[in-house]
């Protein structure tokens, strides 16, 4: 029988991914650089179904119907340029390479162009949900074309995870789309934790609420609209208790935050298109300060703080809870936003609705929210703006005056809230019926002459500054 999928690159996630396709019935060809991990595997795990050995790449082309699906889960960058450069010459017209690692949706859009042009698929698609989603049923947002995705959906539905039956795996759009839509996921997994850790630091710094306390307190705001992965493990995190020291496990553990990339690539990628992901940037900066332990230590010493005593707002708790709900939701109205701006931009038809569907299960941001998400971009009449769908202006407008309470307090306190203030300020910029905005052109005229627009009038102007300060037309340079 030949394989229905072959796998190539067993470290931990690619192994998760294989063990998962056997388990749901496909037989799967199994390729490693080294081959200790394909037989580690098959050690370990190969009475969970049908899979093939291969030692060479040659093999493992050999054994796979056709057309053909081979799957790369190899560390992202320049081993996968590697495999692809080994794998094309071995390929038939109309095979299908695909990619599940974490790569840049850039690449993607090279590989996808390359492939196309010697009549190869290549796929890239996100796979969200860890070495436990992998194993289990991770959301998958696979792009490349939609032929491509007629010959592997089935195979990538069936092994995603599923809410009410459905799968939480769909065709995202041509070339990079899919791990366009996995990066932003990620971004937005930034921005989710960084306002979770700000509410903590809230109630411990500003209402000293210990966190084996606060792990009731998660653990009850987990039952709400807030239900979610992260708040649930953050309640885990924060109820355990060191067993070398007795004392909470977020005590002992070094204040400084790691990141992948992905975060950073939202960002650096949101800058280009132009898109304000404020609060998912203030996430990215945020690890940033927390990594540079050495400034910190000196700031400590040095930086006045002048906090000021004020009271607690009176039910301090449930404001800060309605500060996360609120920034939370900007975080992901800030995201979405910037999907529609790639969508412009790389000509992808990208299906809100059906990307918040995938994120319900098995990745790292799923939450109760994501179903207001849904149903907020279903239909005809689609906000241009999350925030703006009938049900959110309702919700974060009602949290509104707990969200200015919370910040106003946190800012007399010292206690930096980074995401949940920028996420205010970028509800209020996008209310704000004139922004400072009228300055800076007007800055921009008299020191580049870059013109500036009119309120009362069609056209580009200049004013002559450094002459009778007339206003004359102008070429628009702005
Ligand atoms: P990894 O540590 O990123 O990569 C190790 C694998 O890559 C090994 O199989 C290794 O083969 C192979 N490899 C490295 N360079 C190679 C080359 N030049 N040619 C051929 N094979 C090469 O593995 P991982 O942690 O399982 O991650 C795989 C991918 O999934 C990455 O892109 C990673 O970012 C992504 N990932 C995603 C999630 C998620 O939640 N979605 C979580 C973790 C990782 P040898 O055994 O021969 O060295």
């Amino acid at each position: 029988m030949p394989a229905h999928i072959g796998v190539t690159g067993l470290a931990v996630m690619g192994a998760n991914l294989a063990r998962n396709l056997a388990r749901n019935g496909f037989t799967v060809a199994l390729h490693n650089r080294s081959v200790e991990k394909t037989d580690a595997l098959l050690a370990a795990h190969g009475d969970e179904g049908d899979f093939i050995r291969t030692e060479s790449l040659q093999e493992l082309v050999d054994s796979l119907e056709k057309p053909r699906r081979v799957l790369i889960m190899v560390k992202a960058g320049a081993p996968v340029d590697a495999v692809v450069d080994q794998l094309v010459p071995l390929l038939d017209e109309g095979d299908i390479v695909i990619d599940a690692g974490n790569s840049h949706y850039s690449d993607t859009r090279r590989r996808e162009a390359a492939l196309a042009g010697k009549g190869l698929h290549f796929v890239g698609v996100g796979v969200s949900g860890g070495e436990e989603g992998a194993l289990n049923g991770p959301s998958i947002m696979p792009g490349g074309s939609k032929e491509s995705y007629d010959a592997l959906g089935p195979l990538l539905e069936k092994i995603s995870a599923h809410v009410d039956g459905q799968p939480c795996c769909a065709w995202i759009g041509t070339d990079g789309a899919g791990h366009f839509v996995k990066m932003v996921h990620n971004g937005i997994e930034y921005a989710d934790m960084q306002v979770i850790g700000e509410a903590y630091d809230l109630l411990r710094s500003g209402a000293g609420i210990e966190p084996a306390e606060q792990a009731e307190i998660f653990q009850e705001w987990n039952k709400g609209e807030l239900s979610s992965f992260l708040i649930e493990i953050s309640a885990e995190v924060l109820g355990h208790v060191d067993a070398k020291t007795g004392k909470p496990f977020v005590d002992v553990v070094v204040d400084s935050a790691g990141q992948k990339g992905t975060g950073r690539w939202t960002v650096q990628s949101a800058l280009d298109l132009g898109s304000p992901v404020s609060g998912i940037a203030e996430s990215v900066f945020a690890r940033g300060i927390s990594s540079q332990r050495a400034q910190r230590a000196i700031a400590q010493e040095t930086l006045a703080g002048h906090e000021a005593g004020v009271a607690l707002p009176e039910n301090f708790v449930e404001d800060v809870r309605q500060a996360l709900y609120a920034s939370k939701l900007v975080s992901y109205a800030q995201g979405l936003d910037m999907l529609t701006s790639a969508a412009k931009e790389y000509g992808w038809d990208l299906k809100l609705d059906e990307i918040a569907s995938l994120w319900r299960a098995g990745c790292i941001i799923r939450a109760e929210l994501l179903k207001d998400i849904m149903a907020a971009y279903k239909g005809d009449a689609k906000p241009e703006n999350l925030l703006f769908a009938p049900a959110f202006v309702q919700s974060v407008g009602a949290a509104v005056p707990a969200w200015r309470r919370v910040v106003a307090t946190a800012v007399q306190l010292g206690i930096p809230v980074p995401v949940f203030s920028s996420s205010l300020a970028y509800y209020d910029g996008l209310r704000r019926k004139r922004l400072p905005a009228a300055l800076i052109q007007g800055q921009r005229d008299l020191f580049g002459a870059h013109t500036y627009g009119r309120v009362d009038e069609e056209g580009t102007f200049h004013t002559q500054w450094s002459g009778d300060r007339s206003e004359v037309n102008a070429v628009d340079t702005h």
